[in-house]
């Protein structure tokens, strides 16, 4: 397996800047700029490791598991957390993400839990180009293909995910319920759910339409961030999976099988073809 290695050094500027129209930045490209050094800083405390590991319980390594997964891709690294309880299990990990900030971050926290991470920062609408080598799991969690804006990305990433993985590979991928977002709009109970369990942390819809859902992140000491983000239907995502190729999609709300209206939706979506697949499992 190659990786190529890019420079992890921070951005300089260190402000989120949405410009005077917050609410028309409708940009892939964007989330770069979204993830500056403080706000990823402060990531961990939106996480809260101790309790996403609680509710989280052994769900991601089980299924890993039962589908003989030993490599594992974590395309959207964040802080590590993935990363690093798939290490502490004797998975054979690489850590990937576009953000240097996150990736940073991410390592320094692998080497506080005693683990090396390898990392490789790669944007997934390129990463075969920066990441060459067969696994047999990708993970994509935390909410984080939702950055994608254009359906052309999206396609793209997960065409990109698809030809990375052997051929019987495994994605995983998670997001918000948008669903219940979009329907009812942002006065909705939209709390942080199981995946971000932090306490010191306010986590508040501001907009929402069918291109944006703009939330906002308020910490206990004063400091405000927002991330923009494309606002994913559940059923869309599972049809865009079927439509790049994966054969078989089966969709959990807050880690159960066919339970409805969750905080998240999780994903598992499986490449091997096989004839007499039923494609509809939910
Ligand atoms: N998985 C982590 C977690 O659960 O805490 C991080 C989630 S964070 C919401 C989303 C991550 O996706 C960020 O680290 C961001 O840099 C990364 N990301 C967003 N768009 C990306 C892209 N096009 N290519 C690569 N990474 C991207």
């Amino acid at each position: 397996m190659t990786l190529t290695q890019h420079s992890q050094k921070p951005c300089q500027d260190d402000l989120q800047n949405f410009g005077d129209a917050p609410e028309q930045v409708r940009d892939t490209d964007h989330y770069q700029q979204e993830y500056v050094e403080e706000f990823t800083d402060r990531w961990d405390r939106l996480i809260d490791w101790k309790a996403r590991a609680e509710a989280e319980g052994d769900f991601y390594i089980r299924i890993l598991r039962e589908h003989g997964a030993r490599s594992v891709l974590d395309v959207a690294t964040g802080t590590g957390f993935h990363s690093v309880s798939l290490l502490k299990e004797a998975f054979d990990v690489i850590s990937a993400d576009g953000s240097p900030n996150m990736l940073a971050r991410a390592f320094q926290n692998a080497r506080d839990h005693g683990q090396l991470l390898r990392t490789a920062q790669a944007d997934w609408r390129f990463l075969n180009r920066d990441i060459h080598g067969e696994f047999d799991a990708v993970i994509c969690l935390g909410n984080s293909f939702t950055h994608l804006f254009r359906e052309s990305d999206r396609r793209k990433s997960l065409a990109e995910y698809y030809a990375v993985l052997k051929h019987n590979g495994l994605l995983i991928l998670d997001h918000r319920n948008y669903d219940r977002l979009l329907d009812q709009g942002v006065a909705v109970r939209s709390g942080k759910g199981n995946v971000y369990c932090g306490k010191d942390v306010n986590v508040s819809p501001e907009h929402v339409d069918e291109g944006l859902a703009r939330f906002q992140y308020a910490f206990s000491d004063g400091s405000t961030y927002h991330l923009n983000m494309f606002p994913l239907r559940h059923g869309y995502v599972r049809r865009l999976m079927n439509e790049v190729g994966f054969q078989k999609i089966t969709s959990f709300g807050d880690y159960l099988p066919g339970h409805h209206d969750p905080d998240f939706y999780v994903h598992v979506a499986e490449k091997e073809y096989k004839f007499d697949i039923d494609k509809t499992a939910m």
